[in-house]
């Protein structure tokens, strides 16, 4: 019989979260045991919590989310080379992959075939039927998928780095935004508030997009150079041909064409957002102008510890509002109503006194 720990488990479709006892992985050579402190809370959490199509068709039940966290190592496998008990570290959404693909030889993991998600993917440790992620005491995860955390300052804050963060940076990084250029980021939440930080910290001209008016002030405390408000055409054509770059973070419908217009000759617009409908292109928008409309996902593990070293050395953190585990489903209620400036970050210490 395996040692139990406490997690906040998905058990039945038709129910909410609930803390339940689930059995410790067995930490192998080249595994680290984290005790985790900040879990973040990201959408993908969400879609199981409310049990939507998306969820029926890819998670099975019982099931422990979250894939944005941060915690400290406890126990190290016998062939560790790079982490020691004590250190800070954190884990995003991937725990492994084949490391032989060509993806996994490029350090691009995200794309790997094989790869192991943090949560509802065949586990090898076997101590549950899939991989358990962060809502959680601990977790045992290859020290090749653990990234190292530069500061321990603000870990509620670096939390959602792992996902949020990444989801953003990879792209802007991918398609070189740099000083000199515009930028664009589409929807303020919790990933658009990342890209906001990014675009500004990177040295572009940063242009927030946004429904809400009075989202301004916020949109400049966090680099925005300049806002529009979408549902003004005037104020949307005054930018017409202009963008190199649109960071489209929004998973609601909406019309892509829109911002097509804004981008100038071989501009680009990456899907981080994930609408559930297809959106309607027009061609032309595309064919005059040379422009793309691409999509990417988080980033690969070398990224992602690259991206955090940068945050460190920028200091920048998610802005997030930290809660007990109690509070998890109102949590999940405000994020439906998108009420949360603009991540929610479980404090895992109060999962103790569950
Ligand atoms: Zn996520
Ligand atoms: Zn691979």
């Amino acid at each position: 019989m395996s040692n139990m720990m406490k997690a906040l488990v998905k058990s039945k479709p038709e129910v909410g979260l609930w803390m339940e006892h689930v059995p410790v992985p067995e930490v192998g050579p080249n595994d680290v045991l984290i005790r985790v402190k900040k879990s973040a809370i990201c959408g993908t959490d969400v879609h199981i919590w409310n049990w939507d199509q998306w969820a029926q068709k890819t998670i099975p039940v019982p099931m422990v989310v979250g894939h944005e966290f941060c915690g400290e190592i406890a126990e190290v496998g016998s062939a560790v080379s790079k982490f020691r008990a004590g250190d800070l570290v954190g884990v995003g959404c991937l725990v492994d992959s084949d490391h032989t693909c060509p993806n996994c030889r490029d350090g691009l993991e995200q794309f790997c075939p094989n790869m192991v998600l943090t949560y509802g993917s065949p586990d090898r440790h076997k101590t549950a039927p899939v991989t358990y992620g962060g809502y959680s005491d601990s977790i045992v995860v290859d020290e090749s998928f653990v990234l190292r955390i530069p500061t321990n300052r603000g870990l509620a804050g670096t939390a959602p780095l792992h996902c949020a963060g990444i989801t953003t940076y990879s792209p802007m990084r991918h398609w070189g935004v740099t000083k000199g250029k515009k930028v664009g980021v589409v929807g303020l939440g919790g990933l658009g508030h990342m890209g906001v930080k990014f675009a500004h910290a990177f040295g572009a001209h940063t242009v927030v997009f946004t429904t809400s008016p009075n989202k301004k002030e916020d949109a400049l405390r966090l680099g925005a150079d300049e806002i529009v408000v979408s549902r003004n055409a005037d104020e949307m054509q005054k930018h017409a041909g202009s963008f190199d770059f649109i960071l489209d973070c929004v998973a609601a419908e909406h019309d892509i064409n829109a911002y097509i217009n804004l981008l100038a000759r071989d501009g680009n617009i990456p899907l981080v957002g994930a609408p559930e409908k297809p959106l309607s292109v027009a061609a032309f928008s595309l064919i005059f102008g040379r422009r793309s409309l691409s999509g990417s996902p988080i980033g690969g593990i070398a990224e992602t510890q690259e991206m955090l070293d940068f945050c460190g050395a920028q200091n920048i953190t998610a802005d997030v509002e930290v809660i007990p585990i109690q509070k998890i489903n109102e949590a999940y209620e405000r994020m439906a109503r998108s009420d949360v400036k603009y991540r929610f970050s479980i404090d895992m210490a109060s999962l103790k006194s569950e």
